[in-house]
This record gives structure tokens, sequence and C-alpha cells, in this order.
């Protein structure tokens, strides 16, 4: 397989909407219901003050979806080629989008440092794809990259909402501001380029894949960021949002899926790291959050075993499969992993060191590539 020319991937492939028919964020409900439900009151109420907010936005992305499908940005009206254009926006407080433009594209820092982080967090993700992959921005084609903060009060979450990123303050008590993680951003709008590219369902297998290439690219654009390589990266996903009473390091981990938290309010850590442990609920999309596990381990094994900077080898492979065409909307475990084997060889050869560890990787966690 070769990769698609950027343009290629310009409009989207259906007219669906991203993660439909869910929004898609950071925060997976399950753990909202539980928090929601926790002894300590002012939890339970910003959990869920969050959940009604997430329910109304998911509504809203249905009604898109049934009215037609986001408009289809118009391609280089007056944009530089291979720049962003940012502009971050303030909801102060309330919920109304896109909220009060606070800094553009060149514009100087303000004195608030949440809209500085989510500026810096779109221009990070944005050069990761730009000069790893080729890509001019998550749509292929220079869209124009739109972010909320200071979304609601003491909402406990980030979401995409297939136009725009919107993040959330948390309540200080389990989370704290969701710009404080870079990946948590990469993480958001890798939904965007999915949506643009093979545009995976987002139930079950084909929705933990959706998840899991977000987390897949969250991460490489935190590495890319600090320039870490795959033995220095902490192969977290939100590092640092936790509060600091809470028992735990970030919401996901793709080094040890499973470990990222174990605390008394906001439970274990449910992912699995291999399909023994394949976790089959209704819950949480067909737990697009949970089993997202297996694949995202299965990227740390080939980023690891290949060594050096994760976002070259491992990822390019991983991002050919995202933008080549073949992977279908409905894709499990098994067909994307068939893909990634046929992309190393295609590549790097298929005596090579990539197609090796490609296939030992999901041989270790339990997904066939035969
Ligand atoms: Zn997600």
């Amino acid at each position: 397989m070769t990769t698609a020319p950027a343009t290629r991937t310009s409009a989207p492939r259906s007219s669906s909407a991203p993660c439909s028919p869910a929004f898609c964020s950071v925060v997976p409900p399950h753990l909202l219901d539980r928090l929601s439900r926790a002894a300590d009151p002012l939890i339970a109420a910003a959990a869920r003050r969050t959940l009604v907010t997430d329910a109304a936005n998911r509504t809203a992305r249905r009604l898109t979806t049934v009215a037609g499908a986001a408009p289809v940005p118009s391609p280089d009206d007056g944009a530089t080629a291979g720049a962003p254009r940012r502009t971050i926006y303030d909801a102060e407080h309330k919920t109304a989008l896109p909220g009060r433009k606070v800094r553009e594209e060149g514009g100087q820092p303000t004195g608030d440092a949440t809209v500085n982080r989510a500026y810096a967090g779109l221009g990070a993700t944005f050069e990761l794809f730009r000069d790893a992959y080729e890509r001019d921005s998550i749509n292929g084609s220079g869209l124009p990259l739109d972010a909320t903060v200071h979304y609601s009060r003491e909402y406990n979450n980030a979401f995409w909402n297939g136009e725009q990123m919107v993040f959330g303050d948390g309540d200080g008590r389990i989370f704290l501001d969701f710009t404080l993680a870079v990946d948590v951003i990469g993480h958001e709008l890798a939904h965007g380029v999915t949506q643009y590219t093979a545009n995976l369902a987002y139930f079950g297998q084909p929705g933990a894949l959706n998840e899991s290439m977000s987390d897949v690219f969250g991460s490489l654009v935190k590495q890319y960021a600090l320039k870490q390589t795959a033995e220095q990266a902490d192969w977290l996903i939100g590092a640092g949002l936790l509060a600091k009473d809470v028992q735990g390091v970030a919401l996901r981990s793709m080094k040890a899926p499973g470990t990222a938290y174990d605390d008394d309010v906001l439970g274990k850590d449910p992912q699995p790291a291999t399909m023994d442990d394949y976790v089959h609920t209704g819950a949480d999309n067909g737990g697009v959050h949970i089993n997202s596990g297996i694949p995202n381990h299965a990227f740390y094994l080939v980023a690891t075993r290949l060594g050096g900077n994760a976002w070259e080898r491992a990822g390019r492979i991983w991002y050919d499969v995202l933008t080549g065409g073949e992977l279908a909307v409905d894709a499990e475990f098994a067909d994307f992993a068939k893909l990634t084997v046929a992309a190393a060889s295609e590549r790097y050869g298929a005596g090579g060191a990539e197609h090796d560890a490609v296939t030992k990787a999901w041989s270790t966690v339990g997904v066939p590539t035969e």
C-alpha cells in the first residue's frame, strides 16, 4: 500500500458525523457515571452536570447527521499552505459555541494560560501531521483549527464535535484543566483525521480502533513536541489531568493498559492489554474506550521494538493504514492488524524489522494477522 497524497483525503468519505452517533469526548461516560454516584456531593454534582451536557451535545450531533454532513470547508481560501490557522474562543463558563474570540493565528499570547495552552496544543498537533506525514491540517487541505476553552462550569471533559475542539476546566477535585495534556488535544483532533479518512464507526471493535487511533496520534503529538524517543515517552494519555488526591497517573496507559488509575472514587482502569481480557459490554458504545487498550498496546510494542522516534516507522505504518483507503468503516481488530502487516511490507520490505515487529506485536496481544 502506498500513502495517498494529501489531497486524496481532502473531503469526508461519507456524510456521517464523526463518532456518530456519539460525539468524541476524552472522558468516557462509564467513568462519569461512576463519579455521579460518588459519596462527595460536589464530585457527584460536577459529574452529573457533565453527563447532562454531554448528552445534549450527543443529541446535537445526531441532529446534524440527520440534517446533513458538517459543512466541507473550502480549501485554500487565502490560507498559507503548510501553516496552521488557529482561533481560540472563550465560552466564559457558558455552553454556547464558539464563544468570544480571544486569540487568532499569529496573535500575541494572552494573560490566560488555558488559552495559550490550547493554542500551542493545536499547533503541536498540526506540526506532527505536517512534518511526519505531509498532511495539511486534519482534513488534508488546511482546515482551520478552532477551539473553545472554559466551557461550562466544572466541566469534566474535552471533546471534538465534528467542527471544533472544546475544553472544560475540570472540577478541580477529580480532573484539572483539560488543556494541561497536549496528548488529549492531539487525541481529539485525531478524531477529526479519522473522520476525514477511514471514518471508523463508533461502536464495538471499529469504535475501539477509532479511539485507539486518537490515543496513538495523541501520544505521538506529545512525543514529537517533546522530541522523545519511544523509550523516553511515558505512553500515558492524560498525564497531569488528575487532581492531586486521585490515585492514578493518567486516563489510560498504552504501555500497561489497566494500570492508569486505581482510586476509591474513580474506580480502577478497566482497559485490557490483550484479547484474553477483552471486555464484552454494551456500555461505552460497546467498550470503545476500554478495548482500545488492545490496539494501543500493540502500537506501543511495535514502537518500542523498533526503537527511536515512534512517529517515524511505527506511526507511519499506522498512518498509512488509516489514510490508505482500504480500512473499512466497520473494520475489526484483525482487519486492521492485517493491513498494518501489509503496510509494513509495502513501505519497508517483507523481510524487514518493521514487518517482524508488527507481526510479533499483534501476536502478543492475541490478534491474528493471517
Ligand atoms: Zn476519543
